[in-house]
């Protein structure tokens, strides 16, 4: 249970100030949104996608006209620098747009083809589930919030929305941005507070959840979620690895491996935390990753021009993993190269080599300023330590060889494979995202965020059965023959199989003693003759 009079503290990591504070929701609170959020959807959902479309669009305006005021917050709730937090707002920006112009398509009836069934017709549509329940991160409080609750929308559905308690300002800012679309608002609510807000959300029994945060809350939710049944989709932590492969370009693998490794200060779920380099370039490799990271200044600024390459972190738990996983690899033999330093909430960009798989630097989510080096011997060790994970989000794989490089990605058990390049896949506001094993169950971007919130209802419509349907006839007892007729001329692989069923039917048929009987039947083996030749032109058609 909340108590009555939480509150939820803005702290500026970087400077230690508090710049607020919002009030946490009540178990009552979030039971009263359940309530009205399922009374508003059916409005919601009675609208045309076109039209939900339409006015989702308007926040798109809303969105670019606050831009400078979002980047503000974000700076001061989360650390980031503002142009890491405009690299935010510039990817959701593209999916609303994307996904706007293309949901109604994505959501339109889907026509099935009638296969034996001549007189029917069959089509599919996408209905809501109702109410859904999104929890989200700190790490990227825009993009990992508003586009799902933009797919929940579209899709039809009304929204429970529990943002992170670590990122509370930028939760209450986007509540007032989505206040500032008054055809949205009925149909969205925030519930802002901590895990037991969270909790609060999963027991209210939405219709279906959506969790993006770590792999140990999505197990907790998971167990409440069985409890009551309720539909879990989840994007959860990683430790995505980056292979250097003995063909590929050095200086750009160490210069993008650095910026993978440090971008947002360690803090992405795609963040390259593990780095696996073929013995004949690690020497190169790491000289070269050692004079990238030299360059890689730290600070913070809430002025629009920065030249800091990385921030502070956002809250101290991630500063006592950092250090834990840090003093773990030490003991165990780890040397760090450069960095390793801590001030305040910020911790230098940190090299290490001679690491190896029993440290929880290397199988462990680090989420901090860390580049664990290892060598290996080839590409099959590299693709053996990569996959030695619990965790599956991305991997990413460096080779002058596109073909090498695209071999050695389709042995990683992961959700995207990047190769030459880290993290940018990420940005892609269509190619589908999310992880493999304990990292995740659904993939966001594109058609499949948009889809994921709905359920397909399927349509079967005709006339009543009629007697000239050769699918009716086969419910009639002593039909054995015409059906396995059907089957084979329909499916059969090869000719034997097509025609062998037919000839039997034909057989079975000459047993018939009377004329009529014989004429009856004549009539019968006909048109289902006729109607096979057509199921053979169509069915295999589909
Ligand atoms: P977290 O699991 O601590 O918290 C995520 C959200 O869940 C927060 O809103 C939190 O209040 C809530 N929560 C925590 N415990 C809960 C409980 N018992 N019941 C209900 N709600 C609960 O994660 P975090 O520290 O906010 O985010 C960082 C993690 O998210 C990292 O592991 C990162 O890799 C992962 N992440 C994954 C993706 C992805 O797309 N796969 C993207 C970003 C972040």
């Amino acid at each position: 249970m909340v108590p009555q009079t939480d509150c939820i503290e803005f702290i500026n990591p970087a400077t230690g100030q508090k710049f607020g504070e919002v009030r946490s929701a009540t178990e009552a609170d979030v039971l009263r949104a359940r309530r009205e959020m399922a009374a508003a959807q059916p409005q919601w959902a009675a609208k045309s996608a076109k039209e939900r479309a339409r006015l989702v669009k308007k926040l798109q305006s809303v969105i670019l006209d606050a831009t400078d005021e979002i980047t503000a917050v974000v700076n001061q709730d989360h650390g980031k620098s503002r142009l890491d937090a405009l690299h935010e707002v510039f990817m959701t920006i593209e999916k609303i747009h994307h996904y706007c112009a293309h949901a109604p398509h994505w959501l339109a009836r889907e026509r099935v083809p009638r296969g034996l069934y001549f007189f029917k017709r069959f089509y599919a549509e996408r209905e809501p589930y109702g109410v859904v329940g999104i929890i989200g991160p700190w790490n990227y409080p825009i993009d990992l919030m508003i586009p799902p609750i933009v797919s929940a929308l579209l899709a039809g559905n009304a929204v429970l929305i529990k943002p992170s308690e670590v990122a509370a300002a930028t939760g209450v800012l986007l509540e007032d941005l989505f206040n500032r679309v008054p055809e949205l608002a009925p149909y969205v609510r925030f519930l802002h507070g901590d895990a037991r807000v969270g909790q609060a959300l999963v027991r209210s029994k939405p219709d279906l959840l959506f969790l993006t945060g770590s792999v140990k809350t999505g197990q907790i939710v998971a167990k409440m979620a069985a409890e009551d049944m309720t539909p879990f989709m989840y994007e959860l932590g990683g430790k995505d690895a980056m292979l250097v492969l003995e063909d590929a370009d050095v200086a750009a693998a160490a210069k993008w491996g650095v910026w993978g490794a440090f971008y947002s200060t360690g803090q992405a779920c795609v963040s390259v935390e593990r780095v696996y380099v073929n013995e004949k370039v690690y020497d190169a490799f790491v000289a070269a990753v050692l004079e990238e990271t030299a360059k890689f200044t730290v600070g913070y600024s809430n002025d629009i021009d920065n030249p800091n390459w990385m921030g502070p972190l956002t809250f101290q738990r991630q500063c006592d993993i950092v250090n834990t996983h840090l003093h773990d690899a030490l003991q165990k033999g780890a040397r760090v190269l450069m960095g390793g330093k801590q001030t305040g909430m910020f911790i230098e960009p940190t090299v290490l080599v001679d690491v190896d798989h029993t440290m929880k630097i290397m199988t462990e989510e680090t989420f901090g300023p860390t580049m664990p080096i290892m060598k290996v011997i080839d590409d099959q060790h590299a693709i053996q330590m990569a996959n030695h994970s619990d965790m599956g989000l991305s991997a990413y794989v460096w080779s002058r060889d596109l073909k090498h490089a695209e071999r050695v990605g389709r042995q990683l058990d992961v959700g995207v494979v990047n190769i030459n390049d880290t993290m940018s896949h990420y940005s892609v506001a269509r190619l589908p995202f999310g992880g493999a094993k304990l990292s995740g169950n659904t993939r966001t971007h594109g058609r499949g965020e948009v889809t994921q919130f709905t359920h397909q209802k399927a349509y079967s419509i005709s006339r009543p059965p009629n007697a000239i349907d050769p699918v009716i006839w086969i419910r009639h007892p002593g039909t054995y023959r015409l059906l396995k007729a059907m089957m084979g001329a329909t499916y059969g692989t090869n000719l034997k199989q097509r025609l062998e069923p037919v000839g039997e039917l034909v057989g079975g048929e000459e047993r018939l003693r009377s004329g009529a009987a014989r004429a009856a039947a004549g009539v019968g083996v006909m048109s289902a003759l006729a109607a096979m030749a057509l199921m053979l032109l169509r069915v295999r058609r589909h």
